[in-house]
């Protein structure tokens, strides 16, 4: 039976060293500052950007909250993301995707200082991770980076297998399994016979975003299996990419969901924030 990761307990631990440096900064000079800019009134936003402002409050950290009416136009938006570029108090922007269809997400990105950009999406910090020589980390694949070494495996050497290769989590994730040494192969909707390549993973990590993905005949017996998915089922319950019940049998480690990769997004947003602090 695998022993379960848990994302809560593993994101409170580094939450508690973010408050405890932050204190440390703050009386030193001035607290790390996050700006969430949410155009539109979509509720799932809405969630996650109050979500967001509790945290930085958890730690101690200076926030600021724009919610812009749907209307919005592209060069209002760039024009508030120009004047938060050069504010002193504020060390990281992020602008709540998705953005409504008018704006060009890219263009809103690319207007953000890379120093400030805490989730680490624009083309120069995607660079930066490209070529291992990064400060800011894409928040979701830097968790579940976080959530391996908590279980005390070292990834180099490993095969490791990502399914999905999407900017934001796929292809990121190889990324920083390939700089930790793994081996690494992604899969992606096109890819043959799944099956056999993701039971050659000692790490296998699923962002695909299909309830029950993910079976037991995928696994290696002993795999580490991270499930990144969330997913709503028939019955509107969040589920995950992996059938919890059938591959947790199997695995050495398993991530539930929820409450496995989810608590630590948030979690390295303010890490990143701390970081860009240090660098301001
Ligand atoms: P996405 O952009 O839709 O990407 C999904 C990937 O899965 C694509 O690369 C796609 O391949 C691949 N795929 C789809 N069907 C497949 C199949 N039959 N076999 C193999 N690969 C297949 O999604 P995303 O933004 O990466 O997110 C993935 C999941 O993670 C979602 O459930 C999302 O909600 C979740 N997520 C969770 C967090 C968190 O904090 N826990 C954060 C971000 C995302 P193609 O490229 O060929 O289309």
């Amino acid at each position: 039976m695998a022993v379960i990761i848990d994302g809560k307990l593993v994101a409170a631990r580094l939450r508690e060293e973010i408050r405890s440096e932050t204190e440390k900064i703050k009386s030193a000079g001035r607290a790390p500052g996050l700006a969430v800019i949410l155009v539109g009134e979509d509720p799932a936003s809405q969630v996650y950007v109050s979500n967001k402002e509790k945290a930085c409050a958890e730690v101690g950290f200076y926030s600021e909250k724009y919610l812009l009416p749907e209307n919005t136009e592209e060069k209002e938006l760039i024009a508030l993301i120009k004047r938060l570029n050069s504010d002193v108090n504020i060390d990281g922007i992020l602008v709540q995707s998705p953005v409504p269809k008018h704006i060009n997400y890219e263009n809103i990105v690319d207007a953000i200082d890379p120093s400030k950009d805490v989730d680490a999406f624009s083309p120069v910090n995607v660079g930066r991770i490209m070529i291992g020589n990064y400060s800011l980390a894409p928040c979701t694949p830097a968790g579940v980076m976080e959530l391996i070494a908590s279980t005390g495996t070292d990834v180099s050497g490993k095969n490791c297998v990502v399914i999905g290769r999407s900017n934001i989590v796929g292809k990121p994730m190889a990324m920083l399994l390939m700089h930790a040494n793994g081996t690494v192969t992604v899969c992606h909707s096109k890819t043959k016979d799944l099956k056999n390549i993701t039971r050659t993973a000692d790490i296998l990590v699923s962002s695909v975003g299909k309830p029950k993905f993910v079976t037991a005949e995928m696994v290696k017996p002993g795999a580490i299996v991270i499930d990144v998915g969330m997913n709503r089922d028939e019955n509107g319950k969040l589920t995950g990419d992996v059938v919890f019940d059938e591959v947790s049998k199997i695995a050495s480690f398993i991530t539930p969901v929820p409450g496995g990769v989810g608590p630590m997004t948030i979690t390295m947003l303010l890490k990143n924030t701390l970081t860009a602090r240090k660098l301001h």
